[in-house]
C-alpha cells in the first residue's frame, strides 16, 4: 500500500528542499569530491525538461543547486526563474569552486534581476589557506580566485541585500589542523555572511584525505564554534534583547546540535536522534534526471521514465519504499543537508534538544 498518496498523509510526504544537479561538468579536481565519478559526464536535463519536472513538482522552499560547477551552467539564471515561478522557492543556495569570479558575480546578478523577492546564498568553498586549499582542490591558484569571487559578491550584496554570501568548508585530514585559522581569516578579512563547516562525505576520490582523527575534531569544533558565534551575534545586534537572546540560541544551538549528531555518528557510530527525512521532504535528481532519496544513496528511478513527472515520481511506490528501505538501513552517514533539515523537522530537536544544548554550552559544559 502507498501511503504517500492518501491525501491526509501526503502532508507528511511534503518536498521542501530539492538537490538539483544543473550540470555534471567542473573546472575542479578536488580530491575530496564524494560526486567524481559523476563529473563531466556531458549529462544536463534541458531547459525544457526542467520546466516540465518543476511543473510537477510539489511546492518547495528551498532549491539547493548541484553539480559540478553550477556556474558552468550558463542557463542557471532562468533555471532557477524556472523554479521560482512553478514552486514559488523561498530561497536558493548555489555552491561554487569560486573558479570564475566575473562569471560568478554576473549569474549573481542575472539571478537577482530575474527573481525579485528570491533570497539568494553564494556558498564559496574554501578548504584551508591558501596552499592546503589549492591542494586538496588541487588546481593550482584556486585560493585566491576564490576569495575574488566571494569580494566581488559581497560588493554586489551592498546593492542588493538579499544576496547572502558564505563560506562553507569541507573538514578533511588535511586541513583539520588549519580551519581554524581559515575561520580567524575569514572573520578579519572577509565580510562573510557566514561560514559553515561540514565533514568530507561519501566515497571521496582520494580516500586517505577522509581519515579524521575524531579527538583532534572534537578539539576543532570546539573552537569553531565560538567564532561561528560571532556571526549570528552581528546578525542579530541592533535587535531588542528578547529577538536577539532567541536568535543567539536557535543560530548557536542549532550548530552545536549538528556538531554534535555528526561527531557522535562518525567518532562512536551512534545514531542520529531523529530520523533522516531524506525521501520525505528531501529529494535529489541527478545531471541525467536521476532521483534518488539523498546523495549518498542509489537511485530510485529515472524521471525520462515519467516524462519527467515529478509529482508522479515523488509519490510513487518506488520513493515510497526507499523510504522504508532508509528507516530499516540505519545509513552510516553525517550528511550535512540532511542532518539540518532533519533537524529543523523536528520539533523535540527544535524547542528541546537544540536550547539545552546552547545552555550547556553557555555555561561551560560538554555539549558534543
Ligand atoms: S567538490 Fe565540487 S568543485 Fe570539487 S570536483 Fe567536486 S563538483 Fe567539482
Ligand atoms: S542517513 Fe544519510 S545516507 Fe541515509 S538516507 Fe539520510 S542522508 Fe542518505
Amino acid at each position: 500500500m502507498n501511503l504517500r498518496r492518501w491525501p491526509l498523509l501526503r502532508q507528511f510526504y511534503d518536498l521542501r528542499f530539492l538537490i538539483f544537479y544543473v550540470t555534471s561538468q567542473c573546472n575542479g579536481r578536488c580530491r575530496s569530491c564524494f560526486f567524481w565519478q559523476g563529473l563531466n559526464s556531458g549529462r544536463a536535463l534541458e531547459l525544457e525538461q526542467i520546466e516540465k519536472l518543476a511543473a510537477t513538482t510539489p511546492r518547495i522552499r528551498t532549491l539547493l543547486i548541484g553539480g559540478g560547477e553550477p556556474s558552468l551552467r550558463a542557463e542557471l539564471p532562468q533555471i532557477v526563474s524556472i523554479f521560482r515561478r512553478h514552486n514559488h522557492i523561498h530561497d536558493v543556495s548555489i555552491p561554487t569552486n569560486g573558479l570564475l569570479p566575473g562569471r560568478i558575480e554576473a549569474l549573481a546578478r542575472e539571478i537577482l534581476t530575474l527573481n525579485p523577492g528570491l533570497a539568494v546564498s553564494f556558498n564559496v568553498s574554501v578548504d584551508g589557506l591558501a596552499t592546503t586549499h589549492d591542494k586538496i582542490r588541487d588546481v593550482p591558484g584556486n585560493f585566491p580566485r576564490a576569495i575574488e569571487t566571494i569580494r566581488r559578491l559581497v560588493a554586489l550584496r551592498r546593492e542588493q541585500p538579499r544576496l547572502s554570501v558564505v563560506m562553507n568548508s569541507v573538514i578533511c585530514a588535511e586541513n583539520l589542523g588549519e580551519l581554524v585559522s581559515l575561520a580567524e581569516f575569514a572573520w578579519a578579512e572577509l565580510e562573510l555572511d557566514g561560514h559553515f563547516f561540514e565533514l568530507i562525505r561519501g566515497s571521496p576520490k582520494e580516500l586517505a584525505v577522509a581519515g579524521i582523527e575524531p579527538k583532534l575534531l572534537a578539539e576543532v569544533y570546539g573552537r569553531l564554534i565560538g567564532i561561528q558565534e560571532r556571526y549570528v551575534l552581528r546578525a542579530a545586534s541592533g535587535q531588542g534583547v528578547i529577538r536577539r537572546t532567541i536568535r543567539r540560541i536557535l543560530g548557536v544551538g542549532r550548530l552545536l546540535w549538528q556538531y554534535r549528531t555528526q561527531y557522535r555518528r562518525y567518532a562512536y557510530g551512534r545514531l542520529w536522534a531523529v530520523p533522516c527525512l531524506a525521501g520525505k521532504t528531501i529529494a535529489v535528481v541527478e545531471p541525467d534526471g536521476t532521483l534518488k532519496a539523498c546523495e549518498l544513496r542509489g537511485a530510485v528511478q529515472n524521471l525520462a521514465d515519467t516524462g519527467w513527472d515529478m509529482g508522479a515520481a515523488w509519490y510513487g511506490p518506488e520513493m515510497g519504499e526507499e523510504v522504508h528501505r532508509i528507516a530499516a538501513d540505519e545509513c552510516d552517514c553525517t550528511h550535512v543537508c540532511f542532518v539540518q533539515s532533519s533537524r529543523d523537522h523536528s520539533l523535540f530537536a527544535t524547542f528541546l534538544q537544540v536550547p539545552w544544548l546552547w545552555l550547556r554550552y553557555a555555561r561551560g559544559l560538554a555539549w558534543l
